[in-house]
């Protein structure tokens, strides 16, 4: 393999460790302890993993940590009402709002109705606007992860060309912005896109977030580009990114693995968000 790996989990585990540290010293001098508030609703089972995960590693930091379960009937209404609660807890720093909503519940409503300040995921259109004009915002989790890993790998991005493969509001619309502001030269590929391979195959950085089984594949990759694989595809044989790793490991220079990539860093990065939000209190 000609590739470095980009360890997601190394470089998690080190953002973990920084923030119990902070917590420790916050609770020494008696200041105020971030508090993050999960609401889960309906018993969606990788839902209920991934709130496990992130109350878990909440409790680690030393976080408070507030889970509210909500059965799959609750309306909108009901929802709505708990978020404006949660909205004016002062113990509470941070909201997040699992995904995916049941049916009778319109999420863009849901998220426009957490305040901004707690909105740690970053989805709301306030902090999605202050991001893309550069104004201080609290940045979505995997964009702000990607570019975490790669300045912790002193990857140069200024001047380099970043194809951002899928343009969702949470991953591929943010971490084009994001690779932007760093001065990359920048280009979005979707499903309409024509002639994909020979447009990734300029790239000296790729990002995958499609959701598509190893779609990336060697023959796309440019010798010695960057490649950030943010695809989750569970399969027969396991968890597998957009990438074709044992084929684009050997001509990309640096790549992160899936799993153990961009997964941890996600979860690290919710913990920053709630972290950063509970100092400016
Ligand atoms: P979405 O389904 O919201 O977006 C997928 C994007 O891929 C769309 O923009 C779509 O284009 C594009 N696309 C689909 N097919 C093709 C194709 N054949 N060629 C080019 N582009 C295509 O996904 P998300 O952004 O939410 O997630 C992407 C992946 O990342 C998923 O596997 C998800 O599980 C994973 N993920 C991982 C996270 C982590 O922590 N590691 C966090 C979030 C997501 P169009 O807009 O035209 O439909």
């Amino acid at each position: 393999m000609k590739a470095h790996i980009l360890d997601g989990k190394k470089v998690a585990a080190d953002v973990v460790a920084s923030i119990k540290k902070e917590v420790e010293e916050i609770k020494a001098q008696g200041k105020h302890v971030p508090g993050l508030a999960v609401v889960l609703v309906g018993e969606n089972p990788a839902s209920k993993v991934y709130v496990g995960q992130k109350e878990k590693k909440c409790k680690e930091v030393g976080f408070n940590s507030f889970l509210h379960k909500l059965p799959a009937s609750t309306t909108e209404e009901e929802l709505l009402k708990l978020i404006d609660t949660l909205n004016n807890d002062r113990a509470i720093d941070g909201i997040l709002v699992q995904l995916p909503l049941p049916e009778q519940i319109n999420t863009d409503k849901v998220l426009m109705a957490i305040a901004p300040s707690k909105d740690v995921d970053g989805f709301h259109p306030v902090n999605m606007g202050n991001l893309v004009t550069g104004l201080p915002a609290v940045h979505p989790c995997t964009p702000k992860g990607i570019m975490y890993i790669l300045d912790a790998y002193n990857i140069d991005i200024e001047g380099k060309h970043a194809v951002v493969v899928g343009r969702s509001n949470i991953v591929g619309k943010p971490i084009a912005h994001l690779l932007l502001d760093r001065n990359a030269t920048v280009t979005i590929c979707h499903s309409r896109t024509k002639d994909l391979a020979a447009i990734v195959r300029q790239a000296d950085i790729v990002v995958a977030a499609v959701g598509r089984p190893r779609m990336i594949t060697a023959s796309m990759v440019k010798e010695g580009a960057v490649v950030i694989d943010v695809g989750i595809n569970r399969l027969e044989d396991g968890l597998v990114g957009d990438v074709d790793f044992e084929g684009v490991a050997e001509v990309a220079s640096w790549i992160t693995p899936v799993p153990g990539g961009v997964g941890p860093l996600t979860i690290a990065m919710l913990l920053q968000n709630a972290l950063e939000a509970g100092l400016k209190k």
